[in-house]
């Protein structure tokens, strides 16, 4: 029986694995199905984590991470998870290869994943103009004219945060209603920085060896625009990724909300004795690698005052 099994391998479950274990837990398993380090990993810069005095790759930040973590004792395992469920007083953790773990306690961290548009050149120039984080890479483009993708809560939310720090935001949204709040696009519609392009479809990133330069638009009566821009945003929506949650019936282990965010306190407990979650997973989360490093670490604390 593991005192504690911790699910994914980035910022949270690798804080989360290193505060059990220094915390005196022994026997701990941090299950990530590839190499651990999350999808910061796949960024090409980053400068907001504290500390770092330059611009370094995702790759680059989250390297040292493991090997400070299984200098405590962490064990990796690196496998997918399938399910957790409880059974009386403990956890069952289902593994790809078809094992079952027990655990007293587990936090999950498998974080969430933006959903990509499908919009030729998204892939090409994804973190090299393309970026689904206005807080992550909007003062990149500072005093710059950037593009924003998509009609919901976070794009106009991320338009709104963009407009502080860039010359121009151009909103291209493919239907000329938003699905955001009424207050939201109010406020988008009163910032003069945010031209909307409506009815819109982006076909096209376009760019060359320095990364994007701008995209090709066309609305719905057909007409075709070039926008000339650095940098992309694109924000359709996410994938929370939940399923390790997902019992036989469909039914949640524990409470999520209507996006399936976990509900968490503060101290990252769900609603099921035992059973925490951590990072981007959670609700009203920040979605940064600091964060989730934080919830990490409150997680874990919580495992070891529930085990001494
Ligand atoms: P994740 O990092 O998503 O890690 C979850 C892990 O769980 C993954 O490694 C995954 O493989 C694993 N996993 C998922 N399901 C399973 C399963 N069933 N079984 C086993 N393993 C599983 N944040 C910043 O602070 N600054 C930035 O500049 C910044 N830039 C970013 C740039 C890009 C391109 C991206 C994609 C994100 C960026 N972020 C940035 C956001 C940051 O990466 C996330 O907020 C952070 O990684 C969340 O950490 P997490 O541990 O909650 O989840
Ligand atoms: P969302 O509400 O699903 O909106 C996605 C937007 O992207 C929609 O406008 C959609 O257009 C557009 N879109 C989807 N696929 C596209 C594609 N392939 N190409 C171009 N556009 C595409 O996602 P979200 O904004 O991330 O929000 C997710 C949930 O979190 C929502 O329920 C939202 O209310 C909530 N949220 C709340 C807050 C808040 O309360 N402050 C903040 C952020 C998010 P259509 O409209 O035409 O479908």
């Amino acid at each position: 029986m593991l005192d504690l099994a911790i699910i994914g391998g980035g910022p949270a479950g690798l804080t989360a694995g290193l505060y059990a274990t220094r915390g005196g837990l022994k026997n701990v398993v941090m299950y990530e199905m590839g190499l651990p380090g999350g999808q910061i990993t796949q960024s090409s810069e980053i400068e907001n984590y504290p500390g770092i005095k330059e611009v370094v790759t995702g790759m680059e930040l989250m390297e040292p991470w493991p090997e400070q973590c299984m200098r405590f004792g962490l064990k990796h395992e690196m496998t997918e998870v399938k399910r957790v469920s409880k059974h009386e007083d403990h956890f069952h953790i289902q593994l790809a290869n078809g094992d079952d773990v027990k655990a007293h306690n587990v936090i999950v961290a498998t974080g969430s994943t933006p959903k990509r548009a499908g919009i030729k050149g998204e892939d090409t120039y994804y973190g090299k103009g393309v970026s689904n984080c206005a807080t992550c890479d909007g003062f990149f483009y500072k005093d710059k004219e950037v593009c924003v993708i998509g009609g919901g809560d976070t794009a106009l939310e991320e338009a709104l945060y963009l407009a502080n720090i860039c010359s121009k935001v151009y909103l291209i949204h493919r239907r000329d209603s938003f699905r955001a709040s009424p207050y939201t696009v109010e406020k988008v519609k009163a910032q003069e920085k945010i031209e909307l392009v409506l009815d819109s479809s982006v076909e096209e990133i376009v760019g060359d060896q320095s990364g994007v330069t701008g995209v090709k638009v066309v609305n719905k009566s057909g007409e075709k625009r070039e926008i000339n821009a650095p940098g992309v945003f694109i924000f359709v929506g996410m994938h929370v990724n939940n399923g390790v949650l997902k019992q036989e019936d469909g039914s949640f282990l524990c409470k999520v909300n209507e996006w399936g965010e976990v509900i968490v306190d503060l101290s990252m407990r769900t609603n099921v004795e035992g059973l925490f979650a951590a990072g981007d997973i959670r609700i009203q989360a920040p979605k940064q690698v600091v964060c989730a490093a934080g919830d990490g670490a409150t997680a874990a604390l919580q495992v070891v005052a529930r085990m001494h």
